[in-house]
């Protein structure tokens, strides 16, 4: 069976300060679909906006946003739990930080215990630790920790479920000619030089952070799919029917 990791991002998965419900049930659907033909793991984040519902501190600060995250955690954690209990499956947390991917035997303790989980089909939802994850050592944004996820626990695609449908030859919200790129095979360097600028108050990587995904995977001949988060019928089709009807798929020989 393929391996996927599924990764959503914070403006998905909230809305209004708060999460966004309606949405995590229509991810979790997904999810239970997807077993039927893939290994899934997701990184989800969302754990600032779960816990900024429950504990209103000034974000700007970086203690306060580790504090509201490890409040948020947990919460975010049980909401997974109940949705996926009513497919019968369960959930597994692992919270993981850059130097988890230093150590050879770090990764491979935690590549035995996430190849347990999968074997069970218990879906491991994962999120950097906030909490204990230092200035040097972070990732800071979700999409770099996804795609070290899929290259280090053997994934064959990150699939990467954003507030945009995919990746344009501009902005399209400063530029409505923007056209989107459907078959990505390279980054370079220069693609790389946008400011990075998340249009929402929880996210943190912007347009940059998910090339810096692609480029990391393609140079390690991996793949990523990047689509919509709130509208799933597009990478319903291109996972499970196998058509690319949107969406930009990052990939070395598709070209
Ligand atoms: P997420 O919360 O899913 O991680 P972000 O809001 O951090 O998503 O990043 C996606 C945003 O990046 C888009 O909504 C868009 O405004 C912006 N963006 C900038 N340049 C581009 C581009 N060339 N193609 C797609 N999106 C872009």
């Amino acid at each position: 069976m393929k391996r996927l990791v599924v990764k959503v991002g914070s403006h998905v998965l909230s809305e209004q300060n708060r999460l966004a419900r309606d949405r995590i049930t229509n991810l979790v659907s997904l999810l239970h679909q997807l077993q039927d033909k893939y290994e899934v793991m997701l990184v989800s984040s969302g754990a600032v906006a779960a816990g900024y519902s429950k504990l209103k501190l000034d974000k700007s600060k970086l203690e306060n946003r580790q504090a509201i995250a490890a409040v948020g955690q947990p919460y975010l954690m049980s909401v997974y739990q109940k949705k996926l209990a009513s497919y019968g499956l369960l959930s597994a947390q692992i919270l993981l930080t850059a130097d988890d991917f230093d150590s050879r035997k770090r990764t491979s303790f935690a590549k035995n215990a996430i190849n347990t989980l999968l074997k069970n089909k218990v879906i491991p939802i994962i999120n950097e630790n906030d909490t204990t994850a230092t200035q040097e050592l972070v990732f800071g944004d979700n999409d770099q920790l996804s795609a070290h996820v899929a290259y280090y626990f053997d994934a064959d695609m990150l699939v990467i479920l954003s507030d945009i449908d995919g990746y344009y030859d501009s902005d399209p919200r400063q530029n409505d000619g923007a056209k989107l790129r459907t078959k990505v095979s390279e980054i370079l360097d220069e693609d790389l030089e946008i400011p990075c600028d998340p249009n929402h108050a929880f996210a943190t990587g912007g347009i940059a952070t998910k090339l810096k995904a692609a480029k990391f995977l393609l140079d390690l001949d991996r793949e990523m799919f990047m689509t919509s988060g709130f509208d799933l019928s597009i990478v319903k089709s291109f996972l499970l029917e196998g058509k690319q009807t949107g969406g930009t798929h990052f990939c070395k020989e598709c070209m």
